[in-house]
């Protein structure tokens, strides 16, 4: 039995583990840390003595790669989110609400009706969505001028949500398959889906027993410091001080995360620039909860970007990071509590005691038009080596939706080259 040497145990990895292990493969993961899930993971938290995640990870119905891995692994039921394709919204300046609810089926027609509009905005300025068609090298907000209500209400979180990048660097063209796998195909596809207990729970856990129960291995605190190879293939992989060989026959992946891409491979094209995601998380003790039935809620004109609530953790998302991730932590708290605490019925005058600042300094890499072109291809010059993670040429931005993408295609171009 040939043998595929995954190097990288986040989703990324785990997805060509899975896909590999399906083609009859043995597999091993090489993983540098004590645990698998890389950027996408549960830990117990001893402040707030709660299993959390390392960021809220929010994502959409019409994922249709991180669907097909999860019904692999036997995980589905672990995603959950409302029947309906509703995102409630809340100004926490002016105190305005809103929720935006597509209809089924890819014609808009809930645009048409002026009371399921964002409220301020007009017709135009949907069928403006068009352009991203055509987005060439514009940002976001060069592409839909930076004004009008829709591009503050919906473009501009919805940009900062997907690619963690403000609109006046995002480069457009990284929405336009998120839009259309996604908004444009209608409610089916669209509807919001978070962890039921936590990442691990969902992509990391049941992937490591499916892999296990057929004869994989991971092998963790095992980094991998470089490659061996022939001038036409990879033929031995440097793990710590020894050396693990690679045989005709066998293949190796790289799931490295891009930062640490060059160290391992050589010369390989790389984003360089990333972006941190802050998560802000509080243990509330018998929250009124009242989001239970959406889980998730958009905040606008506030420091906070989106609200989770699971059990008794209510864990705020703010995304292109980099100013607040660079404030001090109390500010921070006292900031964000006093915008959600209305939302969970609790008192924004009564910080909780037990209360945690997460900053992933490199959450993802930034989406701009300069650093997607440095993204390479999964094939490269060695034919049994081929290149996984949320930063190769998946067309998405860096998102488990990428990450899983990229996992299933590089597994494919193995077994086509094969
Ligand atoms: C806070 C936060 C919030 C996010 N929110 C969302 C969201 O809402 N929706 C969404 O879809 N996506 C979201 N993302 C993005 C998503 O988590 C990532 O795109 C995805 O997890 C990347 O997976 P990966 O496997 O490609 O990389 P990684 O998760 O970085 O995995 C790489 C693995 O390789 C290991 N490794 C590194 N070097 C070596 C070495 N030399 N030898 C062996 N192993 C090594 C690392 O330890 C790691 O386990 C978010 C990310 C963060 C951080």
């Amino acid at each position: 039995m040939a043998t595929a040497h995954i190097i990288g145990a986040g989703v990324s990895g785990l997805s060509v583990a899975v896909e590999l292990a399906r083609a009859q493969f043995r597999v091993v993961l090489y993983e540098q840390t004590g645990h698998a899930g890389g950027r996408c993971r549960s830990f117990r938290d001893a402040t707030l003595d709660a299993i959390i995640d390392n960021g809220n990870h929010l994502l959409l119905s019409g994922n249709r790669s991180a669907l097909s891995f999860l019904e692999t692994i036997g995980a589905r039921d672990e995603l959950i989110g409302p029947e309906r394709a509703e995102f409630p919204f809340v100004d926490v300046k002016s105190g305005e609400r809103w929720t935006i609810e597509l209809n089924k089926g890819p014609m808009p027609w809930w645009i048409l009706d002026k009371d399921r509009r964002v409220p301020g905005t007009r017709l135009s300025e949907y069928l403006a969505g068009l352009k991203l068609l055509s987005a060439g090298d514009r940002t976001v907000k060069q592409l839909f001028t930076g004004q009008g209500a829709l591009y503050e209400r919906f473009w501009e979180p919805f940009t900062v949500g997907v690619m963690n990048t403000e609109p006046d660097e995002a480069a457009a063209r990284l929405l336009t398959p998120v839009i259309r796998e996604t908004l444009a195909r209608g409610a089916d596809y669209s509807r919001p889906m978070i962890s039921r207990r936590g990442l691990s729970f969902t992509f990391v856990d049941p992937a490591l027993k499916w892999l296990s129960d057929r004869g994989g291995e991971i092998r963790y605190n095992c980094r991998v410091s470089g490659l061996e190879n022939d001038g036409k293939r990879i033929t031995a992989i440097n793990v710590g001080t020894g050396r693990e060989e690679v045989k005709p026959g066998d293949v190796v992946v790289s799931a490295l995360p891009a930062w640490f891409a060059g160290s391992v491979l050589g010369t390989v094209s790389a984003p360089d620039a990333f972006v941190p995601i802050v998560n802000v998380h509080f243990r509330v003790d018998g929250a009124r909860m009242p989001l239970m039935r959406h889980h998730v809620l958009g905040l606008l004109s506030s420091m906070s970007h989106w609200l989770f609530v699971r059990d008794d953790v209510a864990s705020v998302t703010i995304s292109a990071g980099d100013k607040v991730a660079a404030m001090d932590k109390q500010e921070v708290l006292n900031t964000v509590w006093r915008e959600i605490a209305p939302e969970i019925g609790q008192d924004p005058a009564q910080l909780p005691t037990r209360r945690r600042v997460l900053t992933e300094r490199r959450a993802t890499f930034k989406g701009t038009v300069e650093q997607i072109v440095r993204r390479p291809e999964v094939s490269t010059r060695w034919h049994n080596l081929v290149l996984a993670g949320d930063w190769i040429d998946n067309g998405l931005p860096s998102t488990i939706e990428g990450s899983i993408r990229s996992g299933q295609t590089a597994a494919q171009r193995l077994l086509k080259s094969l």
